[in-house]
């Protein structure tokens, strides 16, 4: 049975801003990188509900399973037990029970691939969010602020050298197992779906380690991480016609096979999707350095916060500013003043309310350096989700007030500059 797990890695910052491309993306996020694991896939993001539940805790990493996990098992189990009934036909009842045994061995043999890609990647400093394991595989959510393509190769060839090894010591184990029991049948069906699992993933197409391979060595060679995503995602996508090819070519011969059929037709969907994703969020990544605070920053002036709000306007007026920002006694900046409660304001009244009272609070304790831009700043924003942030040149002033749409547009590419002011 082809488990195939794939590797993603996602940087940090990435996550958030895969922007505009997906949900997934959002949670799976690669500024960094995390890492699906194509024995399945990672169709799994970080949503509450699709992590399912978790089950243990491995070298500090939460390990979770889905309930898509439970199905296949169950699926897994139902399909393998008439074979174990052929080969031990005296079990009876306990048929159902080998075989859902393989089944949990199965899950086992990902979980050991997941925490080869996880474990490595712990002891290149990068950090991992969880291992999940579910319908197709496991993925593993990596995430490193500093990416680099060698490590990255290690990270992704570890997992099919990990499945790989369970099935050398598999083979050992069936040299010694005596013929026709119970043992040496799970042994046997354990050793040949590690062999495919770690076989399979090395195959050179993203989402597979082997396409994370391909695409670090594109990376290592060319120095654009872009240049190996774009090829390891289409070997990626020629992978999945070859095998949707292999899926329906016993329907040509006039025989049918239905698990062949679904689980290979599956697979193919899945690595087509997470391939076209991978494209995406590269386009999204190779934007992100022109994406600069100073750009997007509307310009803001600092106003006392009992300022009346009509001459905190005046100001604005004369030093022809886009924003303003409240401050406190201590000339602390405390909010920024919201235009729209100001237009709903009757103009009688402006001498007479201070600007406080029409002002929303900025996030406290963030300060945006105008200076920052790319995955440094989307990573910043994302530590402090807030819809506004002030931004401060170097010597701690202040500069203007930065809108997290803007930036999230800015990285989808829909718009380069601030959007008007909003209140
Ligand atoms: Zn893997």
């Amino acid at each position: 049975m082809g488990v195939p797990t794939a590797q993603v890695s996602r940087g940090r910052g990435s996550p958030a801003y895969s922007g505009g491309v997906s949900e997934e993306q959002r949670q799976q996020g690669r500024a960094g990188g995390g890492a699906p694991d194509a024995s399945g896939g990672d169709t799994t993001g970080g949503g509450s509900g699709r992590n399912g539940w978790e089950i243990a805790r491995l070298f500090g990493i939460p390990v979770h399973v889905n309930s898509s996990w439970l199905i296949a098992s169950l699926v897994i189990a139902l399909v393998f037990t008439p074979f174990v009934l052929d080969q031990v036909p005296d079990l009876g009842g306990l048929a159902y029970l080998v075989a859902f045994a393989f089944a949990v061995l199965l899950g086992l043999s990902v979980l050991v691939h997941e925490l080869a890609h996880s474990v490595t990647a712990l002891a290149y400093g990068y950090r991992v969010r969880r291992i999940t394991l579910h319908l197709l595989g496991g993925v593993s959510e990596i995430e490193g602020d500093d990416r680099r393509p060698w490590p990255d190769l290690v990270i992704a060839l570890v997992g099919p050298l990990a499945s790989l090894a369970l099935a050398a010591v598999g083979f050992g184990l069936l040299q010694v197992l005596p013929d026709g029991t119970v043992v040496r049948l799970v042994a046997w069906q354990i050793t040949t779906a590690n062999l495919i699992v770690g076989v399979f993933n090395l195959l050179p197409g993203l989402p597979l380690d082997g396409g994370r391979i391909l695409r670090d060595l594109v990376w290592a060679m060319t120095g654009r991480e872009t240049t190996g995503t774009v090829v390891a995602a289409w070997f990626g996508r020629v992978l999945a016609v070859g095998l949707a090819v292999m899926a329906v070519l016993p329907l040509l011969r006039g025989s049918l096979d239905i698990i062949w059929l679904a689980w290979g037709l599956m697979l193919a969907g899945f690595i087509w999707i997470q391939a076209g994703i991978a494209l995406k969020v590269s386009k999204v990544r190779s934007r992100l350095p022109a994406v600069t605070t100073r750009d997007l920053t509307r310009r803001a002036i600092p106003v006392p916060a009992d300022t009346p709000v009509s001459e905190a306007l005046r100001r604005l007026e004369a030093a022809q500013a886009g924003g303003l920002v409240t401050t406190g006694r201590d000339q602390q900046p405390l909010g920024i003043v919201n235009e729209a409660a100001v237009r709903a304001l009757p103009v009688e009244r402006r001498p007479w309310v201070p600007v406080s009272s029409v002002s929303r609070l900025l996030a406290p304790d963030v300060r945006v350096p105008v200076e920052s831009a790319g995955e440094k700043l989307v990573t910043l924003l994302q530590a402090h989700p807030a819809p506004e942030y002030l931004v401060v040149d170097a010597d701690g002033s202040i500069y203007g007030v930065l809108a997290y749409d803007d930036v999230e547009r800015a990285v989808s590419g829909l718009a380069g500059r601030p959007s008007a002011p909003r209140g």
